[in-house]
């Protein structure tokens, strides 16, 4: 290693070079020495001496070549690092052959395999949650929240199930897990590939609807209530699950604005009676014809 490190004095940040420093200067001696004893001996043969001198440096530009291609698994390893370092995946193949340098690439392959698993299992548990595999609010935060800087536009909808507690109460906790379970995967169903779904705690969910109007918004938690009702969530036999909405026009005010709107139409529709889905702007009306 002293060496090694000695040796960067010359082309410190090419390896490649000082291999054809060393095979340069190992190649040029028998030329030098044959040039020496022809000085020595006073009588110099040119045509051997050029001769010699060509093949010499032909012999170096193929030993330049042989040695850039021996080190190109050394680049797929610093460049499929790098890759790493950028959080893309390692694009490098991690098949050189038997060698050391087969063997570092097949080690930095590996290593690059195993970071980006547990890079995604991180992900995975920060940002999903476990019982469903929904969004949870970070995740939730995370693909929304470029859509709401862009300002888009849309509608945002607070979902929770009614009476849980009972639900959880009567058949139990599992049973209880089992149907949050089922209704995840029927919301996922019903709502729209771009559409951002997200358990937002407990029996609470939240759906985001990228530039989607609220009648749009509606008809979509409208058409999911529908299915329980026609397909009941199999674990509660008699009982069928309901849930209560709170939906929005999603404006450029605040985030924490509008869910709080959303938590608010979501409170009407629990105290007018749940199994519904409010929108804001109905709420307000009834509240005006309360007044009026
Ligand atoms: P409401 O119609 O007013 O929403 O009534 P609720 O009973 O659903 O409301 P409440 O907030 O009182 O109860 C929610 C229940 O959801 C209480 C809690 O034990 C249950 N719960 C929350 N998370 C889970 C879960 O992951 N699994 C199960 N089985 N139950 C859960
Ligand atoms: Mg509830
Ligand atoms: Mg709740």
């Amino acid at each position: 290693m002293r060496f090694y490190r000695a040796s960067q004095f010359l082309f410190p940040h090419s390896l490649g070079l000082r291999l054809f420093a060393v095979c340069f200067v190992g190649t040029h001696i028998p030329l030098i020495a044959f040039v020496g004893w022809e000085v020595l001996r006073g009588r110099i043969a040119w045509t051997e001496t050029w001769l010699l001198l060509a093949a010499t440096l032909l012999g170096t530009a193929g030993a330049m070549i042989g040695i850039r291609k021996l080190l190109a698994p050394l680049k797929i390893s610093i460049e499929g690092v790098r890759s790493i370092e950028r959080g893309e995946p390692f694009g490098g193949s991690g098949t050189a052959g038997p060698d050391e340098m087969g063997q570092l690439l097949a080690r930095v392959s590996e290593a690059a395999a195993a970071v980006q698993s547990r890079l995604s299992a991180l992900d995975q548990a920060a940002h999903r949650d476990p019982l469903t595999g929904l969004l949870n609010r970070r995740g939730f935060f995370l693909e929304a929240d470029p859509l709401f800087h862009a300002r888009v536009g849309g509608a945002f909808a607070l979902i929770d199930l009614d009476r849980f507690k009972l639900i959880n109460d009567t058949y139990g906790h599992p049973t209880g897990d089992r149907v949050i379970r089922d209704f995840c995967n029927r919301l996922r169903a019903t709502v729209g590939r771009d559409d951002v779904v997200a358990r937002w705690g407990g029996e609470e969910f939240a759906v985001y609807f990228p530039r989607a109007d609220e009648a749009h918004a509606r008809g979509v938690l409208e058409q999911l209530a529908a299915s329980i009702r026609d397909r009941p969530i199999a674990e509660l036999g008699n009982h069928i699950a309901t849930f209560s909405a709170g939906l929005v026009e999603v404006t450029d005010e605040p985030v924490d604005r509008t869910i709080e709107r959303a938590d608010a139409a979501l409170y009407a529709a629990k105290r007018s009676g749940r199994a519904q889905v409010l929108v804001e702007r109905d709420v307000l009306a009834r509240a005006m014809g309360g007044l009026g």
